[in-house]
């Protein structure tokens, strides 16, 4: 009888291994000797290859450890997953892969090792994301629209964060990981509030991701305001330490052991439209499908909170700001049947429709406007600028 019964399982998974440091590129060596690599692959895009590709391959080869790189096209798609997988086909086996660069590179990454069926070891040249620490990868299409995602048997075996490095990067992919992570904790609350919540993987939430999702969002609203004007002013501090790890470690970690919702579903439906996807970046999206989530659940006085401190480190906080007007009703049907077509709106503590969805949308709208004429939009300006 109970074989028939699918087991309800609480499940926690993570990366074995986390290291963050200012300037751990140089020490990168160390935790692959402890790995046993002797001989590893390198997938990373063309201009890492004149930066921190070059940096890293001189450590590695000068710890005994050698490598081959294989030049990511830019997309994560199964075109380019297939191509670098037999691409290194061809040349002497590895026993690691390496990814190194921002989130797409990173899950091709995952793919292909997978293909190859060696251990990833993953090292964002971002902390603009989740992706690092996860057991999946979203494949898009080769245009760049969300297609599917992938799931593997296990974490990363390494993740490294050089702090410095993801420091440098112009601080508005810094500010999108913000958006990515302060998803975590109110797509955690859905998962865990809802019995049939469920994670990427088909498990229940633990208590253990929504401690993780909880400590990101306290991260954010304690920190991300001080680690903005940090790195523009190229100091990595605690507060740059925090927000990277809140991006990194805990959004990942907390996400992958909850589960996500309404936030997630609302910004891969916005990659649909092209003149968002092209000019958008994930995180910038998952802000706005954070706002829509809160306005949902009718919790009115979290999405101003969360909209204040968007506005304040120049996220979007409507759809206006996402270059995607509610006017044209193309947009908004294209928007709204993808979102319902996201396997885990389900993951909601109550019917998503396509009527509280376009409500939704106009009180996102409305609160947006409201704050931007309260506050301006000079942080929003300041990074596109
Ligand atoms: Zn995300």
């Amino acid at each position: 009888m109970s074989e028939q019964q699918p087991l309800t399982k609480y499940v926690f998974r993570s990366t074995p291994r986390y290291i963050q440091a200012a300037g751990l590129i140089d020490h990168a060596a160390e935790p692959l000797v402890a790995l046993k690599v002797k001989h590893c692959a390198i997938l990373c895009t063309p201009r890492s290859q004149q930066g921190e590709a070059k940096r890293l391959i001189a450590v590695l080869e000068q710890a005994g450890i050698s490598t081959c790189v294989s030049t990511f096209g830019g997309e994560c798609s199964f075109r380019e997953i297939d191509a670098r997988t037999a691409e290194l086909r061809q040349q002497a086996p590895v026993d690691a892969l390496i990814a190194l660069g921002g989130g797409k590179t990173l899950d091709a990454g995952k793919c292909i090792a997978d293909r190859l069926e060696v251990p990833v070891v993953i090292m964002p040249t971002l902390a603009s994301n989740d992706a690092p620490c996860s057991a999946l990868s979203v494949i898009y299409t080769p245009e760049g629209a969300t297609e599917t995602y992938e799931v593997f048997a296990q974490n990363p075996a390494l993740v490294m964060v050089d702090t410095e490095i993801v420091a440098q990067a112009p601080p508005r992919f810094l500010v999108a990981g913000m958006g990515d992570a302060m998803s975590t904790w109110y797509e955690a609350r859905a998962c865990h509030t809802n019995p049939a919540g469920m994670t990427p993987y088909g498990d229940r939430p633990t208590l253990a991701g929504v401690a993780l999702s909880k400590t990101c969002a306290d991260i954010l609203y304690d920190y991300a305001v001080a680690a903005l004007d940090d790195v523009r002013a190229g100091r990595v501090t605690p507060a740059v330490d925090h927000v990277v790890e809140a991006n990194t470690l805990l959004s990942g970690a907390g996400f992958e052991c909850t589960g996500v919702a309404g936030a997630h579903a609302l910004a891969q439906a916005l990659t649909l439209l092209p003149e968002v996807d092209h000019n958008y970046l994930h995180g910038e999206m998952v802000a706005i499908g954070v706002l829509t989530q809160l306005m949902l659940e009718a919790d009115r006085a979290e999405a101003e909170r969360c909209a204040r401190l968007f506005a304040t480190v120049g996220l979007p906080v409507n759809f206006s700001q996402l270059g995607m007007s509610l006017e044209d009703e193309v947009a908004v049907g294209t928007v709204i049947e993808a979102t319902l077509a996201f396997p885990f709106i389900g993951n909601m503590p109550f019917e998503v429709t396509a009527d509280n969805l376009r409500q939704a949308f106009r009180d996102v709208e409305r609160l947006g406007a409201e704050l931007i004429n309260e506050m301006g939009d000079q942080p929003y300006r300041s990074l596109r600028s």
